[in-house]
């Protein structure tokens, strides 16, 4: 296919934004929406490393393995190259001997033939600093769906580009040559090689949902009810008011240059104690390493949130936990189309609209 004569800024180019927020105080690391997004969209032939929806628990390496030490990302306009993962990085399929895990004890792999030594969710549970006071949290991961895409930018066949009625970043399986440049340039490690097809894949946020007012598959089945979902752009939605009014909900890596739209409400922690079990006034997650992940705003963002969490304990209302609370499923989404009530909670993409059916656009 020919690559279209069309300039960069005719593909960023967007009207409208769609966007996540994930309250990471309520997110239990139960990977709900990580099988969500595998079970509607990557278990088809060259997928099996790929995680388009991931939860890690951080501090930690991440998936793929030291995910944020690649770099890449967008700078005066351009894609900065980063680095490729190794294969390894992503971690394997493991086969078990069932026969032996089950009646015999002990884990036998079939596949690989040795034991392994990563894979994704490999850092699942592990706290840091010295007990008793440890701690780690999850982080959700999707594709940000960013306003400046790295990984679009990188591009010379043009095969990525934003809806302009969302700001969905999507990338065509026809346009795609492999080259890989939009893997190296997502500082998030988002975009997704697949060697039997040997084109790149990513999250396509579910967009044959979102056309019907559906949410994306990962958002729906989050049982923890973590995540928002709507347009940026909507005063009167819960995106807008949690990133532009109230400030808590934040980037990641904000560095990185992409200006992503999912966002994160930090983890809020109690103090951190001493040997003795005394309390060492300190936060037991180091607010620092908060910072590390999602910038200088944190700071406010947790002293805001703590202000509010202070409204409740004295027995006042807080506007901002009423929202982040959310009473009713249904105020965690705010979609223009008007929703079709047929297929709210269905894990799978709807009949008819596997990405098959939409050659050009996405997987
Ligand atoms: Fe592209 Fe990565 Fe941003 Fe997704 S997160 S739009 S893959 S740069
Ligand atoms: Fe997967 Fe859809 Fe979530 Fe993207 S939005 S990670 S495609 S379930
Ligand atoms: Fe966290 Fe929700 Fe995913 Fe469970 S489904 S891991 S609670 S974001």
């Amino acid at each position: 296919m020919p690559v279209p004569k069309l300039e960069k800024s005719e593909l960023i180019k967007s009207k409208h934004q769609i966007g996540l927020v994930m309250d990471l105080n309520k997110c239990i690391g139960c990977q709900t929406c990580t099988v969500a997004c595998k079970t509607a969209w990557t278990s088809h032939n060259g997928q099996t490393q790929m995680y388009w929806m991931n939860v890690e628990t951080h501090p930690g390496k991440g998936y793929p393995k030291d995910v944020f030490a690649y770099k890449g990302g967008w700078s005066d306009g351009k894609a900065e190259p980063g680095k490729l993962h190794e294969e390894n990085d992503y971690g394997t399929e493991y086969d078990y001997d069932f026969k032996k895990v089950l009646f015999e004890g002990g884990a036998e792999y079939l596949t690989p033939s040795e034991e392994p030594t990563w894979g994704v969710n490999w850092d699942e549970d592990q706290g840091k600093e010295n007990f008793p006071s440890t701690y780690y949290f999850y982080l959700p991961r999707l594709c940000n769906h960013c306003t400046h895409p790295a990984c679009l930018e990188a591009c010379p066949r043009n095969a990525l580009y934003k809806r302009e009625k969302d700001g969905i970043v999507l990338l065509s399986q026809e346009r795609c040559h492999g080259y890989r440049f939009c893997v190296q340039a997502c500082p998030y490690q988002k975009v997704y090689w697949n060697h039997v097809s040997q084109v790149s894949q990513k999250c396509i946020f579910c967009f044959p949902r979102i056309d019907q007012g559906i949410a994306n598959a990962c958002s729906t089945q989050c049982v923890g009810q973590v995540r928002f979902v709507g347009m940026v752009d909507d005063p009167d939605g819960p995106i807008h008011k949690l990133v532009h009014h109230w400030k808590v909900a934040l980037p990641l890596l904000p560095q990185g240059g992409t200006k992503p739209n999912i966002y994160y409400v930090p983890p809020t922690s109690p103090e951190a104690v001493d040997e003795n079990g005394g309390l060492t006034g300190k936060s037991r997650i180091p607010a620092k390493y908060l910072e590390g992940l999602f910038g200088a705003a944190v700071h406010q963002a947790l002293d805001t949130l703590n202000q509010e969490l202070g409204k409740l304990r004295r027995g006042e209302t807080s506007q901002l936990m009423t929202l982040l609370n959310v009473m009713d499923y249904m105020d965690l989404f705010s979609l223009p189309e008007k929703p079709d009530n047929r297929h709210w909670f269905g894990a799978f993409a709807p009949p008819g609209t596997s990405p098959k059916v939409a050659p050009g656009e996405g997987n």
